[in-house]
């Protein structure tokens, strides 16, 4: 359906705006209210649309349990990088992490979600200071840390800054390793570039929705390095599944139900 369509539509039937929306694949239209009733999965084609750090706080954090942390940084032009100050004004978000504890399932558990909307979910200084103090926070409070990935990799505007945020998120990760905590990584559509290549691929249990591209390098540029054809499927989470690169693909409605079996094996009560 065109988008001239729905505007027609959506006149005719005198709706205020943001009460339709629209599969980006199969381009059947919901009511807004019931696209979220089914955690945002399309009913027809079971596309997955991405969901912001808030609906996906929402949709995996027991109600009414998240209480935010450090939700007051801030980004920083470092390097006087042109039109990046505008970019992070434009924006409601304050950067593409939201993190804080809650319960999930009833366990008391550090979590963070990153969100693609801002900037492409890309990693500079607040996001990996923010999974730090995440990190850090888990072990003083002895709990499980869960970050749920949704990342196109290293904030370029922050030029090495967010480079040096891969071992600085990696370190802090190994510290909560030998505090004896667990970290569960959730790996949404897409987790690439630096995010990939750091915290998202370090889980003791490493879980991804289905159909999420997951991936250092994109497909194009592997293909003109190694000059290969890649395999049907590459980076896609079933395929990396298969091989062995993450543990679990779980489906969306089932996410908080396995989150919570896994923090069982994990926690003692
Ligand atoms: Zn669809």
């Amino acid at each position: 359906m065109t988008e001239t369509l729905i505007e027609n539509m959506l006149e005719k039937k005198g709706l205020p705006e943001g009460i339709w929306t629209q599969c980006k694949k199969c381009e059947q239209m919901f009511l807004q209210k019931d696209f979220e009733e089914n955690l945002m999965v399309c009913p027809k084609c079971g596309y997955y649309a991405r969901l912001d750090a808030q609906k996906r706080i929402e949709f995996t954090a027991d109600q009414g349990s998240f209480k935010e942390i450090d939700g007051d940084l801030i980004p920083v032009d470092f390097l006087d990088f042109p039109g990046y100050v505008d970019k992070i004004k434009k924006s409601p978000l304050k950067d593409a992490v939201v993190a804080g504890e809650a319960k999930i399932g009833g366990y008391n558990v550090v979590m963070a979600a990153m969100d693609f909307s801002f900037m492409g979910g890309s990693m500079g200084s607040v996001v990996g200071e923010k999974i730090v103090r995440a990190v850090e926070r888990a072990i003083k409070r002895k709990r499980p840390l869960i970050i749920i990935s949704s990342s196109g990799g290293a904030r370029m505007q922050e030029g090495v800054l967010s480079l040096m945020q891969m071992g600085k998120t990696s370190a802090a990760l190994a510290k909560l390793a030998d505090n004896g905590l667990a970290y569960i990584s959730v790996l949404t559509d897409p987790t690439t570039g630096g995010v990939a290549a750091s915290f998202a691929m370090l889980g003791d249990v490493n879980i991804a929705e289905p159909g999420a591209l997951i991936g250092f390098a994109g497909p194009r540029v592997i293909e003109q390095t190694i000059r290969q054809q890649l395999p049907e499927g590459f980076q896609l989470s079933e395929f990396l599944e298969k091989h062995g690169m993450v543990d679990i693909v779980v489906e969306r409605k089932n996410m908080k139900e396995v989150l919570a079996k896994v923090l069982k094996f994990f926690v003692k009560k």
